[in-house]
């Protein structure tokens, strides 16, 4: 029998705000245990929290980019437990009324777009963080009341490579909206797996196994890899899953019991009576609308549509932004957009990368390059002699017209110039001439060469090839 694994991912991600969830602590990663705290997100007696307009702005256009709807009433719930991390014994979260519901992610998988569904996105606040030693365990609040995006999909994933192409696709989009950092070092992202396992066809799912906690796309993809084959190991040998959440040991490589998963009965969800109900109105959510950016997919099939690049160029310019848009001005109206990008990608990014500039230090206008691709593509300058403007026109700023003017670099049709290369060159090397003439074709380049080289590179590449075969074969 065939079996198929279903995978619906819980992804939590650290929002952008320079204060934290309820109070006005830094949100900060790095500073001393303990010293970005206030009686608020420790939890102490008598104090009530503020909700952050920035994190609530946030979590609705991340609603936005997953096309998903934003409910005119939302509320905070408190999840309840005990655990040394939570001064509270409870955590801040959505429950029943989240802020964004029922969206999806397109992205590329296997060669076409995929798309997975989402259930919904929510605010909620991170909890303490603990630190065990050798006789003690210590406890940092510093990244207690943080606030976090819960963004659950639904269970469309099928196999751990799709896992991993949707969480790079949910981080690509989080990093255009600025939503998130997205910073994997630094815990920005972590999340939740679970996977069933099924025969083929089958509409019923299988035991539901939660792997927590992992903090980083191919710890999941290598735990998906160990864990569906494990479940169906089990259930084709007739044996049964229970519902259960599950350890990744990444030195391991396996996933091993953790505690018999909890329902959500046992957190006594009830509505956060110190927090208003959350009910935007129009005005604020055209606010948050027109932060809405163009998604990393669009952006690459535009490259590819308006400009008529590869996939590949418009994969570079969907990666790096900065460059991209440098590229969409230089490119505007050009007749070779590809040229325009392959100066872009193999050159300026090049310069760029060297030293340690962005396209903002760039000192020329970005229609400089498709000025430049034009005096290529019309035979004014060769290819040779376009290195040399685009240096200069990278440490200069210059136009490359002025410069091909200024230096004298324009390439030399004049057949009667290039005839007397010619004539000098096949002179100075008689053999040379000789063995084109008992059609060693190869000796006809090494000619041109030699007449490119006394021109200085200006000579016409085509005009001193059919100058030079004429007269070879004349004589
Ligand atoms: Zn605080």
């Amino acid at each position: 029998m065939e079996y198929e694994a279903v995978i619906g991912l819980e992804t939590h991600v650290q929002l952008r705000t320079h204060s934290k969830m309820w109070c006005a602590c830094a949100n900060e990663f790095g500073a001393d245990p303990n010293t970005r705290v206030c009686p608020v997100c420790l939890g102490l007696p008598g104090v009530l929290p503020v909700a952050n307009e920035e994190a609530l702005e946030l979590t609705v256009l991340t609603g936005y980019l997953l096309n998903c709807a934003i409910p005119g009433f939302a509320k905070f719930d408190r999840k309840n437990y005990f655990y040394p991390d939570s001064a509270k014994n409870y955590q801040v979260t959505q429950y029943d009324k989240p802020s964004t519901q029922g969206g999806y992610v397109d992205f590329e998988f296997q060669g076409a777009v995929a798309r997975v569904r989402i259930t919904r996105a929510h605010l909620e606040e991170d909890v303490g963080k603990s630190t065990h030693f050798d006789r003690h365990s210590g406890v940092d609040f510093n990244r207690a009341g943080v606030p976090l995006l819960e963004i659950v999909s639904e269970p469309d994933i099928t196999s751990a490579e799709m896992a991993y192409e949707y969480l790079n696709a949910l981080k690509d989009i989080l990093s255009y909206g600025k939503i998130s950092d997205c910073d994997m070092e630094k815990g920005m992202v972590r999340c939740d797996v679970n996977v069933s396992v099924r025969p083929k066809g089958e509409k019923a799912l299988g035991a539901k196994i939660e792997i927590k906690n992992m903090n980083s796309f191919s710890g999941v993809r290598r735990a998906l890899d160990y864990e569906i084959p494990r479940q169906i190991g089990i259930v084709s040998k007739g044996g049964r899953l229970t519902q259960e959440t599950r350890r990744w040991d990444d030195v391991a490589g396996i996933t091993e019991p953790m505690r018999t998963k909890e329902d959500a009965h046992d957190y006594r969800y009830f509505p956060e009576p110190d927090l208003m109900p959350f009910t935007p109105q129009a005005d604020w959510l055209e606010r948050v609308k027109a932060r809405v950016v163009e998604l990393p997919l669009a952006r690459k099939q535009r490259y590819m549509t308006s400009f008529q690049l590869p996939a590949s160029d418009a994969e570079v310019f969907k990666n790096d932004v900065p460059l991209g848009d440098f590229f969409s001005r230089a490119a505007a109206g050009a007749s070779n957009p590809k040229g325009v990008a392959n100066w872009v990608i193999n050159n300026l990014r090049a310069r760029l990368a060297e030293t340690g500039a962005t396209p903002a230090d760039v000192r020329f206008a970005p229609t400089h390059v498709q000025e430049l691709v034009e005096l290529v593509d019309s035979g004014k300058i060769s290819s040779r002699i376009a290195q040399e403007v685009f240096n200069e026109m990278y440490a200069s700023g210059d136009a490359p017209a002025r410069i091909v003017e200024q230096k004298g670099l324009a390439q030399v049709s004049d057949t009667g110039a290039i005839e007397k290369f010619c004539d000098e060159v096949i002179a100075a090397n008689p053999k040379s001439a000789e063995d084109f003439r008992a059609g060693k074709a190869a000796a006809l380049n090494f000619l041109k060469g030699q007449v490119m080289k006394a021109s200085k590179g200006k000579a016409n590449p085509g005009v001193v090839g059919e100058i030079l075969e004429r007269k070879l074969k004349a004589s």
